[in-house]
């Protein structure tokens, strides 16, 4: 069951929190509200085992506050398994910021939010996640040491999406090299959905490489832009899962392969940035690996932003991020190559290499 399938009715249904579909034995959920600015915002920390819990904030306009939860719920639990597969010694944590990030951000409220993290004691340290810019952490720092992300200026790591792309990039490669026995993507046929941070940057790598790029997205001005730029093809149909590609990078939000899409998907791979791109990990993975479509497991080649503010708290540079980066490569393709000898989902194979590390972690804990 997944949560799209659900009707409002059947999600309000259940106990609120710790009886939610996407709950998975978070440790904690905070939930913040503060009056004078408006903020309403909801932490999530599903694992600490490997180290604090770092995720970045997202500010979007729920339809309601069970969207919130679950949203938060899905995405901090998928940075426990991005950190664990990646090698870093970090949980999973992720926050939500209720409201549109357009007219109802201020810095006043970010400081407000920066207090809610820094009254957790590091035990969350924030980032960048959708709706949020540079600048943002940068006001959040004013309150607060437990944030990542901020500029380079003042001594972060500056903005994560582009390495996040190149991770991303690298991951599609390894894709191709196993789909089509190489990982040149030239002439490939590439469906980016969602062209923001991530996505553009993605954009940029692919037509250096050679790559044939469609381009998708529901603000029309950035379209435009992404294709004056880059030369890249504007998607004009009216169901980019039915486009016959080679390759569709899902960069916008999460759960587009879902119960209306998974059969109709022509793409033979799917890699891309957004975070939990299937709706249900288990039954839309199994759908996928049955039709040959490959699947690059989302939290395993995002992980390049994650790298990229990981440097802030251990003090390495910029060569060590690209060298962590670029070895995503050799990691989704050890991985598709291993779910294919062992008969699971490419996201099941990921998934187990994760828990394993941290169950180690937690007996060395003992
Ligand atoms: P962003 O907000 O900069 O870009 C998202 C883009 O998607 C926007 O241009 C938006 O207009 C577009 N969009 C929204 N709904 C759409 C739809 N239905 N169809 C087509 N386009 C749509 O966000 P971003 O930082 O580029 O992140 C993109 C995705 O990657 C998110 O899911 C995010 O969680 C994930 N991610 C980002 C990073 C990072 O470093 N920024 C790291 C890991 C994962």
């Amino acid at each position: 069951m997944s949560l799209e399938v659900l009707t409002p009715n059947e999600l309000t249904n259940m106990d609120p929190v710790f009886g939610q579909l996407s709950f998975d034995d978070h440790e904690q959920i905070v939930f913040c509200n503060d009056k004078d600015t408006g903020l309403k915002a909801i932490i999530g920390i599903h694992n600490t085992v490997l180290g604090p819990a770092l995720g970045g904030t997202r500010m979007w306009q729920y339809s309601n506050e069970y969207e919130a939860l679950n949203d938060v719920l899905r995405l901090s639990r998928g940075m426990t398994y991005k950190s664990a597969i990646t090698g870093l010694n970090l949980g999973g944590g992720k926050a939500v910021i209720i409201g549109d990030a357009k007219t109802q951000k201020t810095p006043e409220l970010m400081r407000r939010f920066g207090e809610f993290v820094h009254s957790l004691s590091g035990k969350y340290i924030t980032a960048e996640d959708v709706g949020m810019e540079t600048s943002d952490m940068d006001t959040v720092r004013e309150v607060t040491p437990y944030v990542t992300g901020i500029s380079e200026s003042k001594g972060g790591a500056g903005n994560p999406s582009p390495i996040t792309a190149y991770g991303v990039f690298m991951g599609m490669k390894a894709a191709a090299k196993f789909k089509f026995g190489s990982d040149d993507l030239e002439n490939k046929s590439v469906i980016v959905q969602g062209i923001g941070h991530v996505g553009e940057s993605l954009v940029e790598h692919l037509t250096n490489d050679g790559a044939k790029v469609i381009i998708s997205d529901i603000n029309e001005e950035r379209l435009e832009a992404v294709k004056a730029k880059y030369g890249a093809e504007i998607y004009t149909g009216n169901n980019i899962y039915t486009e016959p590609v080679d390759i569709y990078a899902p960069c916008a939000l999460g759960a587009t392969i879902n119960d209306l899409t998974v059969n109709k998907i022509q793409a033979k791979i799917i890699a891309g940035a957004a975070n939990n791109q299937l709706a249900n990990e288990l039954f839309h993975g199994r759908i996928l690996k049955n039709r040959g479509i490959v699947y690059a497991p989302d939290f395993l080649i995002n992980a390049g932003g994650i790298i990229n503010v990981y440097a802030e708290l251990e003090n390495y540079g910029k060569a060590e991020i690209m060298r962590k980066t670029e070895n995503i490569y050799n990691t989704t393709l050890e991985i598709l190559n291993s779910a294919e000898a062992d008969k699971v989902t490419t996201l099941e194979a990921a998934l187990s290499i994760a828990k394993n590390r941290i169950e180690e972690r937690k007996k060395e804990n003992r």
